[in-house]
């Protein structure tokens, strides 16, 4: 078993702390720490501007786990889809959504990133939540597949990403330290540098973690993906509201906002004849009352063996008819990249075995990523464990 040290699951104290440990000056751990998290090295030997004894002694105490480009897919409409392998194997994937201007050139270019190998909370109408829990991602896995669809937005769209979201395979505050560590990493004048403003990070509504974001002070933009407007519903389909029901998800929200001061967003799905009445309307907009808030309400691609299916056109104006009566701030988002199952809900990976690794034969840069049978539950984590409440 290695001993070395993974410095890519190392935030920039922890790297500053490795290389004082080494007796190496300052401008190190600041040279390192840009290597892995802006240029995306995959190994020491990279590493030209640091001394060629310095990269042999890195090799010997430390080594780089970060991710793989295994297969990248086009949407019709520009969405990109990759699938990433890590070192043990494991699977996991991102999404690049462009908006474009009139004229066709990309406006902004969002990145919607993994936080965890499959996801434990199983929600009714997610493909990843069909495969269990793995395991969580490194912060570099993290910031890894960001710097791997940078490089891929500019070499298709010309431009750097100018937005991130956490709404990948996972639930971003169930691998709470790991996710905020690869935003400040991610906001970072010597990493991409964005602002915390182009980041938004979402949860079901795991309210320990919602406070601490708070007590924090935290940056980034809030989303819960909320998907149901009273409690009855939202146990149907999101497993987690039996322990922390709406009631409890409101108290977390008002003291997020008692001390941040800042909104939050909504992430509604809209299922067919489920949670598109007007009725749901009126809830919802009474929780949109709660703190200052706007929703999105994003119209669902299907999921394999999911009876949920996504609201008719004209069910869907009745809807945005009764929040704009209500007063509520909605927008209708549209799943992107449906062709290439890249759109909310459906990031999953087939081409796995029973431990969420690649199935032989096909880790060889040639892995056709896409949902992955819903009935045939893989052998992830499947019992919530108790560790965020
Ligand atoms: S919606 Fe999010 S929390 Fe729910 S199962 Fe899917 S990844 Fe997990």
């Amino acid at each position: 078993m290695s001993t070395r040290i993974n410095l890519t699951a190392y935030n920039k104290q922890q790297l500053s702390d490795f290389c004082s440990e080494l007796g190496l000056p300052r401008y190190r751990a600041d040279q390192l720490f840009q290597w892995i998290h802006l240029k995306n090295a995959g190994s020491f030997g990279e590493m030209t501007n640091l001394p060629k004894a310095l990269r042999g002694e890195l090799e010997k105490k430390a080594e780089l786990k970060g991710v793989d480009r295994a297969s990248v897919s086009r949407s019709k409409d520009g969405t990109v889809k990759c699938l990433f392998r890590l070192h043990d194997e494991k699977l996991v994937e991102a999404v690049l959504i462009p908006e474009f201007f009139d004229d066709g050139v990309a406006d902004r270019l969002t990145v919607c990133v993994s936080s965890q190998v499959g996801c434990v909370f199983g929600c009714s109408f997610c493909a990843t939540g069909k495969m269990g829990l793995f395991r969580n991602l490194s912060t570099g896995e993290i910031t890894g597949q960001v710097l791997a669809m940078n490089a891929l937005a500019e070499a298709e769209y010309g431009k750097r990403i100018t937005n991130i979201v956490y709404m990948g395979m996972g639930e971003p505050f169930h691998n709470y330290t790991p996710v905020v560590d690869s935003a400040e990493i991610l906001c970072d004048p010597l990493g991409l540098d964005l602002s915390p403003r182009r980041i938004t990070i979402s949860t079901v509504g795991l309210t320990r973690q919602i406070r601490s974001y708070a007590d924090e002070q935290r940056p980034w933009n809030l989303a819960i993906s909320l998907h149901a407007a009273d409690d009855e519903k939202r146990n149907k389909i999101m497993p987690i509201n039996e322990t922390l029901d709406l009631k409890a998800l409101r108290g977390a929200l008002e003291h997020y906002h008692r001390t941040m001061r800042q909104p939050v967003t909504y992430e509604y799905l809209l299922f067919d004849n489920f949670n598109d009445s007007p009725e749901d309307a009126r809830k919802l907009a009474g929780i949109a009352r709660w703190i200052p808030s706007k929703i999105n309400i994003i119209m669902y691609n299907s999921v394999e063996g999911v009876t949920l299916q996504r609201a008719r056109e004209d069910r869907l104006d009745r809807f945005m008819a009764e929040l704009t009566r209500q007063g509520a701030r909605a927008t209708v988002r549209r799943s992107r990249g449906d062709d290439i199952d890249a759109g909310c809900g459906q990031l999953a990976i087939r081409e796995q075995d029973g431990e969420g690794k690649t199935i032989a034969g096909k880790s060889s840069g040639k892995q056709k990523s896409g949902r992955q049978n819903p009935g045939k539950r893989s052998g992830g984590e499947k019992t919530v464990p108790d560790t965020w409440n």
